[in-house]
């Protein structure tokens, strides 16, 4: 049981624990994260924007979007947000958005462009796209938080993002991977590791981790608190939570959309 204190350092919402798969349950991926005044989206898949409204704010508040990789179910929102951006004019918007994504995030958002053009363009003033290194650990220092970054593995450009905040608390995403030293690396000792965990054990594939493996990685990295997410259909037909305690003994849960936590957590 985690109480709810109310003022947290951190604010974390999950908007969608779902994957590419259509689902009324699960919108595709995407994780809010408040802390200060920094609203800030970890990925970014169909259904954000809606689920993002379901919480309170707008699009228009969000100060950065961090994505792990390309994948549509992790992107596919990110064409209709600057879109949305533009509604009724640029003017609407009043604090800068930072994009930041891996190696290929540029180019990946030239292409965009190729194909919509002015649509999805935003004045230098307002918009700032930073590209993380794909071969090694980053760490980007803002106002209000720090984040820092590892590459995964899942595509060449993947990273697993940590989100600290001024006080020192932290929490730990992976977007997708398979099993990962980096990864533990960069949880080690996080109050929050929201952690994919796409299929059950029994079917496991490359590229992804199952509940197992991600109690596996959360007991070597000694998190505070683990959420499993990322879960494709065939995983709400097995006992998700069973699984997971082969290999990891900590608190945690299996993530629905709109679930929150605040740090620092009280687990009592
Ligand atoms: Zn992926
Ligand atoms: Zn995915």
């Amino acid at each position: 049981m985690i109480k709810k204190m109310g003022n947290p350092d951190i604010k974390v919402t999950i908007l969608g624990s779902g994957t590419c798969v259509p689902s009324l349950r699960r919108s595709s991926c995407s994780v809010f994260v408040e802390t200060g005044t920094q609203k800030i989206i970890l990925d970014a898949g169909p259904g954000t924007m809606r689920r993002l409204l379901e919480t309170g704010n707008e699009i228009f508040d969000i100060t950065h979007i961090i994505f792990s990789h390309f994948h549509p179910d992790h992107t596919g929102e990110f064409v209709p947000f600057i879109f949305a951006n533009k509604y009724p004019n640029e003017n609407r918007r009043k604090v800068p958005l930072t994009l930041i994504g891996g190696k290929g995030f540029k180019e990946f958002f030239n292409c965009l462009k190729n194909v919509y053009g002015e649509w999805i363009e935003l004045s230098p003033g307002i918009v700032n796209i930073l590209e993380l290194d794909n071969k090694k650990a980053c760490t980007l220092d803002f106002q209000q938080f720090r984040m820092d970054s590892i590459p995964v593995n899942h595509r060449p450009e993947s990273v697993a993002i940590k989100i600290t905040s001024l006080n020192g608390y932290s929490l730990v995403y992976s977007g997708d991977t398979g099993f990962s030293q980096n990864l533990i690396t960069l949880a080690l000792n996080t109050d929050l590791f929201i952690c994919e965990s796409a299929l059950p054990d029994n079917l496991e594939v490359l590229g992804h981790l199952t509940p197992s493996l991600a109690g596996k990685i959360a007991t070597q990295a000694k998190v505070s608190f683990l959420v499993l997410t990322h879960f494709y259909p065939e995983c709400d037909q097995f006992d998700i939570a069973k699984q997971c305690r082969r290999t990891y003994n900590g608190s945690f849960v299996s993530a629905e959309d709109l679930m929150t936590f605040e740090l620092p957590l009280d687990l009592s």
